[in-house]
């Protein structure tokens, strides 16, 4: 990796400075370098680093990771595994990953501290600056965006965070990759919608002798120590190194999850499943950590004169199942596509082309997924559907393919069928009746 130091000795304005060097910022970078252009990607933490994750990767995933060159190395770190085991309310249904013209049907899960540096170091051998240990603290020269655009910035002032030394890093495009609390965003003028669901997470590491089972595992339906359904869902990804990485999750769809605590949650979770995974006091690896997820494009605007957002700065996780590593790979690669057009053609009008792209490609689905979520957080229609679901399997491995956007686009199979029935009914029913079922606008 380069230090500041080596990145100044040279006075260079680069095509893309980007800040972040998560799963968006890394493939963001690998994506533009592999087509030739000067790229600096900054990440403070020194690789390679803790991030608080379910570190379950899913067939999108593993294809990107492929795409990139990856998947070689992903297999050798990583367990590969074959789908998803789901309890809910005293039914379990074990369900492959789909068979899919595109995603492969497996998945691997791989610690954050084992997987994200691989991906920066593919960036920086294609020929990407990589800087470590290196913040950005604030926007170079910006100037305000017209209305509903970002901020636009000459580059990103920068701290060395060993040495303590400031720095300019000059880019002609500059990209905020920064993660879901994302400072850069604010200061590039993105605001959430607060009606749009968000997620909030929690995980820790045990050690089992489970460790190497082939499905991970997700539980619909947590318990507290009086056996009261409490709102949440658990997780339990086996990592295949000796241990498995125990989460609970929270949607919170207009602030439904006032008044419920996360650890309080994790601690009824593990006491449900203790038994069967060898989970105590013993086996934990050290105090739970939780993160927010920002799901379903809620965060915006996304395109300036010369700036963008990607992965969780964006809003990009999946409503339907939390997943955002394989959201933030395929932002990145798409918000490099048109990074790269803007410049072929030296006109920064372009970059509205990623704004379009990126509700061409999600802007149904989410919407839809938004929907869904406000509706099983409704305890009663959860309880329906899952004890209904997971008592016909077919049901729900379509339901998985759905979920997971494993569908195929142009199939006639029941998820496709069942998908596309949703969506033309999310996009006929008027917007303002949508607006006050769902809390939820027109556009996505
Ligand atoms: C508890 C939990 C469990 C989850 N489980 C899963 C899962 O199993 N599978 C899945 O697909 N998704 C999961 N997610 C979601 C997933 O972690 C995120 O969607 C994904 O990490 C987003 O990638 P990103 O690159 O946008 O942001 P991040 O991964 O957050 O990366 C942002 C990077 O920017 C750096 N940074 C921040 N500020 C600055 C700055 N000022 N200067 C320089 N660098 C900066 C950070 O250090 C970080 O490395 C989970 C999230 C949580 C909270």
């Amino acid at each position: 990796m380069k230090t500041l130091e080596d990145v100044l000795a040279k006075p260079t304005l680069y095509d893309v400075v980007i800040v972040g060097g998560g799963p968006s910022g890394s493939a963001c970078a690998y994506w533009l370098a592999e087509a030739g252009w000067s790229v600096c990607l900054i990440e403070k933490k020194h690789f390679p680093r803790e991030k608080t994750c379910g570190d379950g990767l899913t067939p999108r995933s593993v294809f990107q990771l492929a795409e990139m060159g990856l998947e070689g190395i992903v297999a050798t770190n990583g367990h590969k595994y074959n789908g998803l085991r789901a309890f809910g309310f005293g039914a379990t249904l074990e369900m492959n990953w789909p068979e899919h013209p595109v995603f492969p049907n497996y998945g691997y899960t791989i610690t954050r501290f084992n997987l994200d540096g691989l991906v920066a170091e593919n960036a920086e051998k294609s020929g990407a600056d990589v800087l470590n240990g290196v913040e950005a603290l604030g926007l170079l020269d910006a100037t305000p965006g017209r209305d509903g655009e970002l901020v636009a910035a000459k580059g990103v002032v920068v701290k060395d965070k060993d040495t303590g030394a400031t720095a300019e890093i000059r880019g002609r495009y500059v990209v905020a990759a920064d993660g879901q609390n994302s400072r850069l965003g604010r200061d590039l003028g993105v605001t959430r919608n607060r009606n749009w669901p968000m997620g909030m997470a929690l995980r820790g590491y045990y050690t089992s002798e489970r460790h190497d089972e082939p499905w991970i595992d997700s539980h619909l339906d947590i318990r507290d120590t009086n056996g009261q359904v409490v709102p949440g869902y658990g997780w339990i990804f086996p990592l295949g190194d000796g241990r498995v990485n125990v989460g609970v999750g929270l949607l919170s769809t207009g602030g439904a999850w006032k008044g419920v605590n996360t650890t309080k949650l994790q601690e009824y979770f593990v006491a449900q499943t203790a038994e069967a995974w060898g989970l105590s006091e013993e086996t934990c690896l050290g105090a739970p950590t939780g993160g927010r997820l920002p799901m379903g494009l809620s965060i915006g605007p996304r395109v300036g004169a010369n700036t963008l957002t990607i992965g969780d700065a964006t809003g990009m996780v999946n409503p339907f199942n939390g997943e955002g590593i394989a959201y933030g790979y395929e932002s990145g690669r798409l918000a490099a596509a048109v990074l790269g057009e803007a410049l072929l053609a030296e006109d920064p009008t372009a970059l509205a082309l990623y704004d379009e792209r990126l509700d061409a490609a999600y802007g149904d689905y989410y919407k839809v997924a938004r929907g869904f979520v406000r509706l099983i957080s409704e305890p009663k229609i959860l309880q329906a559907c899952v004890g209904l679901g997971l008592r016909v399997p077919p049901l729900m491995r379509e339901l998985l393919a759905i979920m997971a956007n494993l569908m195929s686009n142009d199939a006639k199979g029941p998820a496709e069928v069942g998908y596309r029935a949703m969506s033309r009914l999310a996009n006929a029913i008027p917007a303002q009746a949508w607006e006050m079922v769902f809390g939820d606008g027109a556009k996505a």
